[in-house]
């Protein structure tokens, strides 16, 4: 691992890709605009981008739909395609500082996790759908002699990606290495506040011999971009990760466009539910983690943490010495577990909750933005307690290092609390009652329930949502039915 000193230097001689990435080509946005691309963690200005517009989404889309309309990638054999997305996974793995840093300049995290999670964990989902393509099968319909009935995946063609900035990468690799997978074209329009690793990615996808046209990247605005992509009528997919309401508004687009699938993952207020006969240590070193791990800025962070009465003062002065491992800290230092947040705009309204949680409630520790330097956007982890039911903190995703914490009498209470949420994203239980924990799955309204850890992930199990958490689902196997339609070819034979 570099050293701090390493880090700093290595970011005098980064060169940052600031274009639109479009049929194989980087190139200005049509209008000439660009937009400031900043270091939350220093205030400074890495580069000024190209501002992506309906213009240049229209480009980019006519170009996916030339490339898929002449099969030059949908029609090469899986193991072909195959190839390619290895070859891609490799070239990742040769950059993985670089992505690593591009990922901490852009959006803030320290750079010890960058390097450990974000860039190897990219290449290690782009490798497994990669080698999942020349295994899946086809089906035959048990029609009976007279007939043959195939049943076949075909790609969808022009697959829109929409992804959010606290995973920059991973969340664009999630998207489009099952799209790209099963034969689509795709059009990216990464995060406003951290498009650098999805340009740099691009770029590489062609070096690694994907054909022109097959992945193009506009960096741009939401309302510009982002919308112009999810009103396209040659966008056949959209596949979107980001916040509720935004989700809702991929929806209504496609509604008044035409009819585009819609693929919405999206925000969270995750239960994380403690019984007193858990193993103590371990959960409140999971439930730390679970909220103050990124900044706090995960769709699956544990941000309600629900305690068994008789164990609550135990887990709050464990909760509250553990938080001091995530103060925050220059990211570039390799010591640092928590770095900036965002933006400004994000810190403004992470700190406006924690003031009405103030009001409403009882601060634990923490509640405190830091300049760091000389930029404002670090808070320290936060946790608050006898909040009344309703409070603002208890709804509202925060997207930052704020816990809150709840007492429960019983295990009907617990659910009843867990449950109490317009998200159903994930949820933890500690107990080691094994019916309890079998119990509490069932009844738990979450995409994934983790029992006895918190935020189970892993490329092979689905995740994603219930309730106004989204119904799509990335990774696993099940990640290509969003990426493709059954065909059915019926055959005459007698
Ligand atoms: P966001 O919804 O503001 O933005 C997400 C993407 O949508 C960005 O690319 C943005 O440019 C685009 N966008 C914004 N406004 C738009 C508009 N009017 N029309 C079209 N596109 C628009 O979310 P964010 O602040 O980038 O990310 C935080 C949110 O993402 C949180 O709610 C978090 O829970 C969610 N998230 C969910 C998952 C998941 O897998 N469920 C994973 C990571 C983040």
């Amino acid at each position: 691992m570099m050293t701090h000193d390493e880090w700093k230097k290595r970011v005098a001689s980064l060169k940052f890709r600031n274009q639109c990435w479009i049929d194989g080509r980087a190139v200005d946005a049509v209008s000439g605009a660009t937009f400031p691309c900043v270091n939350p963690a220093t205030g400074a200005v890495l580069t000024e981008v190209a501002r992506g517009g309906a213009a240049d989404i229209d480009l980019a889309v006519n170009a996916a739909r030339r490339s898929f309309a002449d099969r030059r990638w949908s029609g090469l054999q899986p193991i072909e395609r195959k190839d390619v997305l290895l070859r891609l996974t490799a070239l990742i793995r040769d950059h993985l500082e670089e992505f690593a840093l591009l990922e901490t300049l852009d959006m803030g995290k320290p750079i010890s996790d960058s390097l450990q999670y974000d860039a190897p964990g990219s290449a290690a989902i782009l490798q497994w759908h990669a080698e999942a393509i020349d295994k899946l099968y086809g089906e035959i319909a048990p029609t009976g002699a007279a007939d043959l009935a195939l049943v076949r995946r075909v790609p969808l063609g022009v697959v829109g990606a929409v992804v959010p900035w606290n995973y920059p990468l991973e969340m664009a690799i999630w998207k489009i290495a099952p799209a790209l997978a099963v034969g689509n074209s795709v059009v990216l329009k990464p995060a406003e506040q951290s498009p650098l690793s999805a340009l740099r990615l691009a770029e590489l996808a062609t070096e690694a011999g994907l054909p022109d046209g097959v992945l193009n990247v506009v960096p741009g605005f939401g309302e510009d971009a982002g919308q112009a992509l999810g009103r396209h009528m040659e966008v056949d997919c959209i596949a979107f990760t980001g916040s509720t309401a935004i989700g809702k508004l991929f929806m209504r687009y496609a509604g008044e466009s035409n009819m585009k699938m819609v693929w919405p993952e999206t925000g969270g207020k995750s239960p994380n539910v403690i019984f007193a006969d858990a193993d103590l240590e371990a959960a409140a070193a999971s439930a730390a983690f679970g909220i103050f791990f990124n900044q706090g800025e995960v769709c699956s962070a544990n941000s309600r943490l629900l305690v068994e009465r008789p164990v609550l003062t135990e887990m709050l002065e464990r909760l509250t010495a553990l938080a001091a491992d995530f103060q925050p800290g220059d990211p570039l230092d390799p010591q640092t577990h928590a770095g900036a947040l965002v933006d400004g705009r994000h810190t403004d309204r992470v700190m406006k909750f924690i003031d009405q949680a103030r009001k409403d409630g009882r601060l634990v520790t923490g509640g405190e933005r830091h300049v760091i330097n000389g930029s404002d956007a670090f808070v320290t982890p936060t946790i608050f307690t006898d909040l009344p039911a309703g409070a603002e903190l208890l709804r509202e995703e925060v997207f930052g290092p704020v816990l809150t914490v709840q007492a429960f009498d019983t295990e009907e209470e617990a659910v009843s609390l867990a449950n109490d949420t317009v998200y159903g994203l994930a949820a933890s239980v500690w107990t080691r009652d094994l019916s309890r924990a079998l119990r509490m799955s069932d009844q738990l309204e979450a995409g994934t329930v983790s029992i006895n850890t918190v935020d189970a992930l892993s490329v092979m199990t689905p995740f994603g949502g219930l309730k106004q958490s989204g119904f799509g689902r990335d990774l696993s196997l099940h990640s290509f039915d969003k990426y493709s339609a059954l065909k059915t070819s019926w055959i005459k034979v007698g």
